[in-house]
């Protein structure tokens, strides 16, 4: 019922508030509409995920007035847009999101907006080639971008290129605040490098609830195994939890993780499976795969999120 009633509204607010050309992918050099002039007033910006509300927010600065839509321990592969964020997205400047069906649920709700508002996807920079296109996604590519730094780099260039074009009198201002960041997320990658290689890589095992480390994996040397596959839309089987408590007890892998968007049934019952086989697998902590922290904690940021997970699996696979 609520989906229903949400598509009718947004039909409404595009057909009301006018729509005057077809609808168009935004590609990397996206410009927005003409005919809002924002030199007087802050850009209004509506973001879906928490580390796309924060680059818009280190960009940004006091030149934008950001609406992020998900908040922690949200799981964006779930989220349905409501009433009160289809007309918040309606009275956008620019809607943020991250694509490559991260939103599975608002696909809908994308292709009709963006007649009439800038829609653009933080990841439309990232090289192809770069992606990952895991054969259980039915050919789709893996939207868990954020977990290799260089990578979500491109994203903040994504917003500051953006901006620019909305506020052009701006632009430089968003260039060097990205520039800025950019510099700290180099920072940020270095540490995680370093922190990994403190592990042996036959430690170097990361077992999680729902496949969102591919990228994170690849990156930092680990390998990557989740119960759930790569959206969380589907939940893991009898039988995957079996074959993976067998190899977690021959492997004598020490921890798996549960993370803050996610129930963590799947991998209690895998902790229990694993238990059954004779050995003892402890939970190495909770990470942040598709939301952060709370907001105004360390956690509650990119960097911090980033940092947090790190730190929490060198201590667990260290033991
Ligand atoms: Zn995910």
């Amino acid at each position: 019922m609520p989906e229903t009633r949400t598509l009718a509204l947004l039909a409404f607010l595009v057909l009301f508030l006018g729509c005057d050309k077809p609808a168009e992918r935004p590609g990397p050099d996206a410009v927005p509409r003409p005919g809002k002039d924002v030199s007087e007033r802050k850009i209004r910006v509506v973001t879906t995920i928490g580390m796309i509300t924060d680059i818009v927010g280190q960009v940004g600065g006091e030149r934008v007035r950001v609406t992020g839509l998900m908040g922690p321990g949200v799981d964006p592969h779930l989220y349905k847009a409501s009433e009160g964020d289809v007309t918040r997205m309606a009275e956008a400047d620019v809607i943020f999101y991250g694509g490559l069906h991260l939103e599975g649920k608002m696909t809908e709700v994308f292709e009709r907006i963006q007649a009439r508002i800038l829609t653009v996807a933080v990841t439309d920079r990232i090289d192809r080639a770069l992606l990952l296109r895991p054969p259980e996604f039915e050919g789709s590519y893996d939207p868990h971008v954020w977990f290799d730094v260089t990578l979500w780099m491109k994203a903040v260039e994504q917003v500051a290129e953006t901006l620019a074009g909305i506020d052009p009198q701006r632009g430089e201002t968003y260039r060097g605040n990205a520039k800025a960041y950019l510099e700290k997320l180099s920072e940020l990658h270095r540490y995680v490098e370093s922190r990994a290689g403190e592990l042996d890589p036959s430690r170097r095992v990361l077992i999680t609830a729902h496949d969102a480390f591919h990228y994170f994996g690849r990156a930092y040397g680990f390998e990557v195994q989740g119960l759930q596959g790569i959206s969380t839309v589907a939940e893991a089987g009898t039988a995957d939890i079996q074959a993976l408590a067998k190899q977690i007890a021959e492997r004598r892998i020490p921890a798996i993780f549960v993370e803050t968007s996610v129930s963590p049934r799947t991998i209690e019952a895998l902790r229990e499976a694993v238990r059954a086989r004779g050995f003892r697998v402890e939970i190495g902590g909770n990470l942040y795969s598709d939301a952060m922290g709370d907001p105004g904690t360390p956690d509650g940021t990119y960097i911090g999120m980033v940092r947090h997970n790190i730190d929490t699996i060198v201590s667990a696979l260290s033991k």
